[in-house]
């Protein structure tokens, strides 16, 4: 008997809170009978699944066990073959910053259906969620969406040019940056920022362990490490970061500036 066709959908599960998932991802989620999950991806999305749904767990955060990218889409490539309706759950858009790109290639390489569902990404959802316009008419003209992952460093064209990323005058929202916060504030200051340029840190953004900071370009290192905020966290450097709350009964230093 003739195996039917399976199926992959490219699932963005938003940066946390499941009421950020869209009907799209919903309907997909309730389509599927086996998801591959990402470890950022917040579990209650798994609800939306079809019953009986087997559920693969796929881990592949910085420093920890993860599983390969090769053998990911390979398992994906052979469940979609084997007729199964597979959901692939990755946080916030799985184009951004997600390998989404590469997955469908390989995909459709093995002459797989894929559809891509986008998500709410991470570096404009928790922004949004504490009162931050990543662009706004009177002091942003535009965003940067940016890895701080890969260090420029001692292998020239590794990772982001900061100091011509200070002068684009765009809201920078960096993506993995936690790591090297030190060097990339540094470097962005070396381009040209002003020490004073307000940055905000957001922690689990949109979840119940959320954490905010609102800092400056020069304090922000020192001060994510005395109140212990880390990865993963969404940092965001602009002018719009002064529309932030960091609750919200918090005056915004909007106000008080
Ligand atoms: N595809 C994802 C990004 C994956 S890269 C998206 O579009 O959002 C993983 C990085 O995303 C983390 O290191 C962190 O910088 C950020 N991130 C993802 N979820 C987050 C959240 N809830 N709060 C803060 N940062 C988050």
């Amino acid at each position: 008997m003739e195996i039917k066709p399976g199926k992959v959908y490219l699932v963005g599960a938003g940066p946390g809170d499941v009421e950020l998932l869209t009907l799209k991802a919903v309907r997909a989620l309730g389509e599927s009978d086996v998801a591959l999950i990402d470890d950022l991806v917040n579990r209650e999305v798994l609800q939306f699944l079809r019953p009986g749904a087997r559920v693969i767990e796929v881990g592949k955060r910085g420093g920890c066990k993860s599983t390969p990218q090769a053998f990911i889409e390979r398992q994906m490539v052979k469940l979609a073959q084997e007729g199964h309706i597979v959901a692939r759950i990755k946080g916030g858009d799985p184009f951004v910053f997600g390998r989404g790109g590469e997955e469908v290639e390989t995909l459709l390489a093995a002459g797989i259906t894929v559809e891509v569902v986008s998500g709410i990404t991470a570096g404009i959802g928790a922004p949004a969620a504490m009162g931050i316009p990543v662009t706004h008419r009177d002091c942003s003209h535009g965003v940067t969406l940016v890895t701080g992952h890969a260090r420029k460093g001692a292998e020239a064209g590794d990772g982001p040019d900061w100091k011509a990323l200070a002068r684009t005058g765009t809201t920078l929202v960096i993506y993995m940056g936690m790591k090297y916060l030190a060097d990339i504030t540094r470097e962005l200051q070396g381009g040209g920022l002003a020490a004073t340029t307000p940055v905000a840190v957001i922690q689990n953004g949109t979840l119940a362990n959320e954490q905010r900071l609102i800092s400056t370009l020069a304090s922000v290192p020192g001060d994510a490490a005395a109140c212990g905020i880390g990865s993963p966290a969404i940092v965001v450097v602009g002018d719009v970061v002064r529309y932030g709350r960091t609750s919200v009964i918090t005056i915004p230093l909007l106000k008080s500036a």
